[in-house]
C-alpha cells in the first residue's frame, strides 16, 4: 500500500522550542532487516519499542518518524495524563459505567507505565509529576458540568474534592474560576522532555531511532512486511503502526476517523513582577468543565515561568491546516488569556500552534492485528499521552502473544462507527464544533 499523506505540524512545538536543541537523528540511509518495525515515535511508538524491546532482549527494532522527536503531536499537547473517564465528545466526559471502568484501568496501567519508564531513563523532576488536575469552572454551566461529573465519578466510588472559589484563587492566582474539582490520579508531562527521554533511553545497539523518516510505502513481501522510506526500506516479520490518524493515509478505516485539530498558545517567560502579580501555585493544570472550554496550564521549569492556553477545534479531514488558521485563532486565544489574567496585560504569547487529534464517533481506538503481522496502535480519542502509552505498550505484547486482563480490555473494543459521507461529515462536524463552543460561551 502508498501511504497517501505524510503529517504536516502547523507552528512550532513549543514545549520542544523550550529546550536544547535536540541531537538530529540520521535518516533511514538503506535496505536492512529487522526483527520488528515500529512506525510513528510518538507516545504509542517508543512505548511499543521499550516494550518489545523488554520482552525480546537481542532482537532488533527499527522506529521510523516521519518528522523528528517531539516536534509532532507528541511535543505539541498540553501534557495531561488523565486517568479517570474524559470523553472528549460527551456534555460531561463521562461515558458507559463498565466502560469508564475499564478504560480507568487501562489510563492508570499507561500512567504507571511511563512513571517507570521516567525512573529507568532517569527523567528530571518536570519530565513528569503525579500531581492530578482540576477542572475548573467560570459560569454556572460549567458548574452544572462540574455537577454531573461528580455524579459520574460517585457512581464510578472515584475520589475527588471540590474545590471553592477562594481554593481556585489560591491554586491559580486568578479569580475567575468559581468551582474546581479536583481528580488526584492525573500525571502532567514536560511532553517533549518525557518523549525526548523516552527516545534517549530506548536507543541502542539493538532499537534505532530514524527522524526524517516517513514511510511512504508498506508492502507484503512473501510472509513479511517491507516498510519504504524516501532512501531506504526495512524488511520484518512484524510492524507495529502507531501513527494515530495517519492510520488512514495507509489505507485503512477510510470514513471512521475523524480528523481534528486542536491549537494552543504559550506566553513568553514571565518577569519576577509578572510572577508576583499573577501569585497563586507555580505549577498547576486545569482542564475545562465544559470540555469545549478552554484549558490553562501554569509551568515553571527549563524555559521559566509561563502560562499555556489551549482551546478551539476544527474538523480537517485532509489532516493538514495552513499557518493561516493559527492566525485565525489567535485572538479566541488571546481573549480566553485575557478574561483570565487581567492582572498581566504585558504577558504576550511567544509560541502558537496546533495539532492532529483523532477521534472515532463512538470514542473506540484502532487497536490490534489488522492484517497477518501488522498490528495498530492508534486513533486515541484526543488523549494520547496515556492512550498512545497503553496502546503501544501492549500492541507489543499483543505481537509477542502476551495475553493479560489488560490486553482483554482494550481488545473488547467495538469498531469505529461508519461517518456520513462528505460534505455531510464535515458540515455535521463543524456545526456540532462551533455551537458547542458558542454554548461553552466564558468557559472557552
Ligand atoms: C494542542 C494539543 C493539546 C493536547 N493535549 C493533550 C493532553 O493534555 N493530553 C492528552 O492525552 N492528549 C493531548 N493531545 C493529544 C495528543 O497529543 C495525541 O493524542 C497523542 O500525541 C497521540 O499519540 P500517538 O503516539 O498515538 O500519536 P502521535 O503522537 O501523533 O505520534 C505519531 C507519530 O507518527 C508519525 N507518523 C505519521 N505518519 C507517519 C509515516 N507515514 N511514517 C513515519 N512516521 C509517521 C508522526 O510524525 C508522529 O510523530 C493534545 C493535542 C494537541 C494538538
Amino acid at each position: 500500500m502508498k501511504v497517501t499523506r505524510v503529517p504536516v505540524d502547523p507552528g512550532p512545538a513549543a514545549w520542544n522550542e523550550l529546550l536544547e536543541p535536540a541531537p538530529v537523528r540520521e535518516p533511514l540511509g538503506e535496505h536492512r532487516t529487522a526483527d520488528w518495525v515500529i512506525v510513528g515515535a510518538g507516545f504509542a511508538g517508543l512505548s511499543a519499542a521499550r516494550r518489545l524491546s523488554e520482552l525480546n532482549p537481542g532482537q532488533s527494532i527499527v522506529v521510523l518518524e516521519a518528522s523528528q522527536v517531539a516536534s509532532g503531536p507528541a511535543g505539541r499537547n498540553s501534557g495531561f495524563m488523565i486517568d479517570v473517564p474524559h470523553d472528549l465528545s460527551s456534555s460531561d466526559y463521562g461515558g458507559n459505567t463498565d466502560k469508564d471502568r475499564r478504560e480507568i484501568r487501562l489510563n492508570r496501567a499507561g500512567i504507571e507505565y511511563a512513571l517507570n519508564l521516567c525512573k529507568q531513563f532517569g527523567a528530571s523532576d518536570e519530565t513528569m509529576s503525579l500531581s492530578g488536575k482540576v477542572n475548573g469552572a467560570i459560569t454556572d454551566r460549567g458548574v452544572k458540568h462540574n455537577d454531573a461529573y461528580a455524579q459520574h465519578l460517585d457512581n464510578l466510588k472515584e475520589p475527588y474534592e471540590r474545590l471553592d472559589a477562594r481554593a481556585m484563587h489560591e491554586l491559580t492566582g486568578t479569580h475567575c474560576y468559581v468551582d474546581g474539582l479536583f481528580t488526584p490520579g492525573t500525571a502532567m508531562i514536560q511532553p517533549a522532555l518525557y518523549i525526548r527521554t523516552l527516545a534517549a533511553g530506548i536507543e541502542s545497539n539493538r532499537v534505532s531511532l530514524h527522524e526524517n523518516s516517513p514511510v511512504i510505502e508498506l508492502k507484503r513481501q512473501g510472509s513479511s512486511w517491507q516498510a519504504h522510506t524516501q532512501k531506504g526500506s526495512v524488511i520484518a516479520p512484524k510492524v507495529i503502526l502507531c501513527v494515530n490518524g495517519h492510520l488512514q493515509s495507509f489505507g485503512f478505516l477510510k470514513r471512521q476517523l475523524m480528523h481534528v485539530f486542536t491549537y494552543a498558545s504559550m506566553t513568553r517567560q514571565m518577569r519576577p513582577d509578572e510572577i508576583a502579580s499573577l501569585g497563586g501555585q507555580s505549577t498547576w493544570g486545569i482542564t475545562p468543565a465544559d470540555p469545549l472550554g478552554t484549558t490553562v496550564r501554569r509551568v515553571s521549569g527549563t524555559g521559566g515561568d509561563r502560562l499555556l492556553i489551549r482551546n478551539r477545534a476544527t474538523f480537517d479531514p485532509s489532516m493538514q491546516v495552513n499557518d493561516a488558521r493559527i492566525k485565525d485563532v489567535a485572538p479566541t486565544h488571546d481573549k480566553s488569556f485575557r478574561d483570565r489574567f487581567p492582572m498581566l496585560p504585558q504577558l504576550d504569547m511567544e509560541f502558537r500552534w496546533g495539532g492532529r487529534l483523532c477521534l472515532t464517533r463512538n470514542n473506540v481506538s484502532v487497536f490490534g492485528e489488522i492484517e497477518k503481522g501488522l498490528f495498530s496502535a492508534c486513533c486515541q480519542n484526543g488523549l494520547g499521552t496515556v492512550k498512545g502509552t497503553i496502546s503501544g505498550k501492549l500492541a507489543a505484547e499483543l505481537a509477542c502473544e502476551v495475553s493479560s486482563d489488560l490486553l482483554n480490555d482494550l481488545l473488547v473494543s467495538a469498531e469505529p462507527t461508519k461517518l456520513p459521507p462528505e460534505p455531510i461529515a464535515s458540515v455535521g462536524a463543524t456545526t456540532v464544533l462551533r455551537w458547542g463552543e458558542f454554548r461553552a460561551g466564558r468557559e472557552l
